[in-house]
């Protein structure tokens, strides 16, 4: 149990559901679902655990501002921007994409809470952030930046909470997969595991990140995490499984296999998925299988991450019909 301060705003625990029709239509394995898209905070989703242990840190530097950054259809932003709304800090967001070209979904939400939008290039991004925090510095809006994805070793402490909430659910899967693309979740359920001498092993499919590169980030990750609770737990790059398989066409890019699992999801289950991560991560795990990849008789948890209002964003709703 981890005694770091915390803001306690998630709506927890999430469910854990089974998926019958999902597994017997693939002819796999049991399949369950964690359902942390209803975490709360404006159509839930992980940023909210990880945003637990961030606002206490925000509250305590006495912070007014938050900033943050991602793409245009970030659902961090978007919680994020709910969560200030919700504790009445400003919000500033630093977005890459082009004004009036993705519309809709999640920035149509950053826009009901009352965000300040900053627009950039994928490329021109961190400069900009970094500008734009110096700027709200020296205008005396006391900010706060939040990184990418909440992926702090702060933040990363929301899934090792995750994980506990699990074992506390009796919920002992052979495999758990999950959307891994900045690597606090990810790396939160890792260390927990290994904490816990768990035997589950945790698979990342990558949302847009080489195997290599996401295994040292989930693995620094973690060990911070651990040294802040004062835990000797460490993980190594080698131990973090992920798989980089299902990149497609790239970031934000919904192809055949992302569109099959969201509609596999929806028919079956009654469950939404996203276009960008949901909807890869599950591609992977139906690929992963239907190559036999796990043993019949496992039980394989899927680690809903949440994403779905990008589902009706001006690039991806018209794509489903
Ligand atoms: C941010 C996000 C992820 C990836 O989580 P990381 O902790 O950044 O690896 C997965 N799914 C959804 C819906 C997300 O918004």
């Amino acid at each position: 149990m981890i005694s770091l301060p915390r803001i306690r705003f998630a709506v927890l625990p999430t469910p854990v559901e089974p998926m019958p029709r999902l597994s017997t239509i693939l002819g796999g394995p049991r399949l369950l679902v964690k359902r942390d898209d209803l975490t709360g905070l404006a159509f839930g989703g992980n940023k909210t655990r990880k945003l637990e242990y961030v606002l206490a840190e925000v509250l305590a530097n006495g912070a007014r501002t938050l900033i943050t950054v991602g793409a245009a259809q970030s659902n961090h932003c978007r919680q994020t921007a709910a969560l200030a709304a919700r504790y009445g800090l400003e919000c500033i967001l630093v977005l890459s994409g082009e004004p009036g070209k993705i519309t809709g979904g999640n920035l149509l939400l950053d826009e009901l809470f009352g965000a300040e939008i900053v627009w950039t290039t994928r490329a021109e991004r961190d400069v900009v952030l970094r500008n734009t925090f110096n700027h709200a510095w020296e205008a005396g809006k006391r900010p706060f930046l939040v990184p990418l994805g909440a992926s702090t070793p702060t933040g990363t402490l929301g899934y090792v909470t995750a994980w506990d909430e699990l074992m506390q659910q009796g919920v002992m899967p052979d495999w758990i997969v999950v959307a891994s693309s900045s690597g606090g979740t990810q790396a939160g359920l890792s260390l927990g595991a290994k904490i816990s001498g768990s035997s589950t092993q945790v698979l990342g499919i990558s949302i847009d990140n080489p195997a290599a590169i996401l295994k040292k980030i989930i693995a620094d990750l973690a060990n911070q995490a651990a040294d802040r609770l004062a835990i000797n737990t460490r993980l190594s790059a080698a131990e973090v499984l992920v798989n980089d398989a299902y990149l497609g066409a790239g970031y934000g890019k919904m192809g055949a296999a992302e569109k099959e699992a969201i509609h596999l999801f929806a028919k079956t289950e009654g469950l939404l998925l996203d276009p960008v991560y949901t909807g890869r991560a599950a591609a992977g795990c139906i690929d992963l299988i239907r190559n036999g990849f796990f043993r019949a008789q496992d039980t394989v948890l899927f680690w809903h991450t949440g994403g779905t209002p990008a589902l009706f964003a001006s690039e991806y709703e018209d794509q489903f019909v």
